[in-house]
């Protein structure tokens, strides 16, 4: 049996229900009207994109209120320190969906996959399908692609071994594995990595949990960034400040030196070494613990478990091998950004209609940040012309995982400063992502002088930096290619 392709249109389609999504979805809320139509597209069944099926026990890793769509305001009464459980963030995007339909109408496609578009003649139609066949074809003046960092759940690691059990936290609860006393060994020294073992070692210090950390992850100190209580006044770093002074290092050829610097004078890390940033932040009593809690750290890359005569054996890289113990836990946390993507599509469609947040055409460090501004750019038609850069930042991290928090900073740097000539302030004002709003008026008035001060400057030699990593690396690195109508 064929089923029919039906057809529908609306005012706006944005693909990804995700962070990147809603912060489209909220930015578009204020330039459509009241009797306008949203349609919202998500593979998965809700709000959320990957906080719908990420680890249980995950935290929000900067203070909730700066983790929202727009500058809708969280309303579940924390204390703003609080970091967000996965259930409370969740809460937050249907509050958010909630605020965004009193502003326009939202209709929501969940469970239905994007399958790509076709634009002319200013209108893109897109085309979406169900698992159970289904199909729609929907013609629009505007798509926002926002798949962002399209964040899926790992599988458990390939091993050979039948005597150690692989397992990934998206699919086990830390309760199953807290209910029996076998070795714990979480792959991985990133986020999930640290929160799998934190969360190990605070339920029981006597668990035997160990590490294999790779080149090892450091974090941006939470204690430096969001000073608590009335230190707030006078000390600490806003992120903003030392994002400056990491790029003021870099000149786009010395990344071992410039990363040494930031690490030393912003970074907490719990392993012996630590030399790539992801951009996560960690208190210094959370790195404490999960240092004093580890068993065992291996500074090196997992390969395998096979069992030999003795038991199972763990491979690495190096080509290092150690025995672990027979029922040991195997826990991916491997990492889930910027791994792959899709094929590239540039930030603005050649037609001008379809606008795209994500990783291959990133625009700047975070996929909220990107789909405000740039959301906001599209509805003031000023993004045709604007000379931004774009940046795949999926080839940069395959190439160099020391460069890429340079390099997407720099972009983040450059772009924002094109932007701030075409926004206007109160674009600046009202973005709830910007973590610099923890201090105090003052405080973030002297950091915005200084923006207005240094911002052209600074942007002449983020653009160096960006044009020295293109040639280096044989990166799309620049503004884009192809002319742009509206
Ligand atoms: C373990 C982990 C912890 C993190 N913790 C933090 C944190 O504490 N704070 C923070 O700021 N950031 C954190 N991040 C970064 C985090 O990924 C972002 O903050 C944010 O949630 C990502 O939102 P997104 O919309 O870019 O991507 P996603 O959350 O991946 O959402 C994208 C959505 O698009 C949908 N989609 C994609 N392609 C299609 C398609 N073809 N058809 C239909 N739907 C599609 C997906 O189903 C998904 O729902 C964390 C990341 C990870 C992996």
């Amino acid at each position: 049996m064929s089923l029919s392709t039906e057809t529908e249109s609306c005012d706006l389609c944005i693909v990804g229900a995700g962070l990147a999504g809603m912060n489209a979805l909220a930015v578009a809320s204020e330039y459509l009207g009241r009797g306008q139509r949203v349609l919202l597209v998500d593979r998965r069944l809700r709000v959320g994109g990957m906080w719908v099926d990420t680890y249980p026990y995950v935290r929000l890793h900067q203070p909730h209120p700066w983790f929202t769509a727009g500058d809708i305001p969280w309303t579940q009464g924390h204390d703003r320190r609080h970091l967000a459980t996965r259930s409370e963030v969740l809460d937050h995007f249907t509050h958010c969906l909630d605020v965004v339909r009193q502003r326009v109408t939202v209709d929501t496609l969940f469970g239905w996959e994007f399958d790509g578009f076709t634009e002319s003649d200013g209108m893109a139609t897109v085309r979406v399908s169900a698992a159970d066949g289904r199909t729609r074809t929907i013609t629009t003046p505007r798509l926002i692609n926002a798949a962002g960092f399209a964040v899926t759940p790992n599988d458990p690691l390939p091993v050979q071994s039948h005597q150690v059990r692989s397992v990934s936290p998206n699919f086990c609860d830390v309760d199953e594995i807290a209910s029996d006393g076998a070795p714990v060994w979480v792959i991985g020294g990133g986020k999930t990595g640290m929160d799998t073992a934190h969360a190990l070692i605070t339920a029981d210090p006597h668990r035997e949990v160990s590490m294999v950390a790779g080149s090892g992850t450091y974090f941006l100190s939470r204690d430096e960034t969001f000073p608590r209580g009335r230190r707030r006044w006078w000390s600490g770093t806003p992120a903003s400040v030392s994002g400056a002074h990491m790029l003021s290092h870099f000149d786009g050829t010395n990344e071992d030196e410039a990363n040494r610097w930031f690490r030393d004078t912003y970074g907490v890390w719990p392993t012996q070494g630590a030399d790539t940033y992801v951009l996560g932040i960690m208190s210094a009593a959370e790195s404490r613990a999960i240092a004093a809690g580890l068993r065992e750290v291996a500074m090196d890359r997992f390969t395998d478990v096979v069992d030999g005569p003795d038991g199972p054996v763990m491979t690495f890289a190096s080509g290092q091998r150690r025995t672990v113990a027979p029922g040991s836990w195997i826990i991916n946390c491997t990492g889930y950004v910027l791994r792959d993507a899709g094929p590239y599509q540039p930030y603005l469609s050649p037609g001008g209609s379809v606008l795209s947040i994500q990783l291959r055409s990133a625009t700047m460090h975070l996929t909220s940040f990107m789909a405000y501004f740039m959301t906001h750019m599209l509805y003031r038609d000023r993004l045709a012309d604007a000379p931004l850069y774009e940046m795949d930042a999926i080839d940069l991290r395959a190439k160099s995982k020391v460069i890429l928090p340079f390099g997407i900073l720099c972009l983040s740097q450059h772009n924002l400063s094109v932007m701030f000539e075409r926004l206007p302030n109160a674009v600046f004002l009202r973005c709830g992502s910007n973590v610099d709003s923890w201090y105090p008026l003052t405080r973030q008035l002297r950091g915005s002088l200084t923006f207005l001060l240094r911002h052209r400057r600074d942007r002449d030699n983020a653009r160096r930096t960006l044009d020295t990593l293109r040639e280096r690396f044989d990166l799309r690195c620049g503004p884009l290619a192809a002319p742009h109508v509206r």
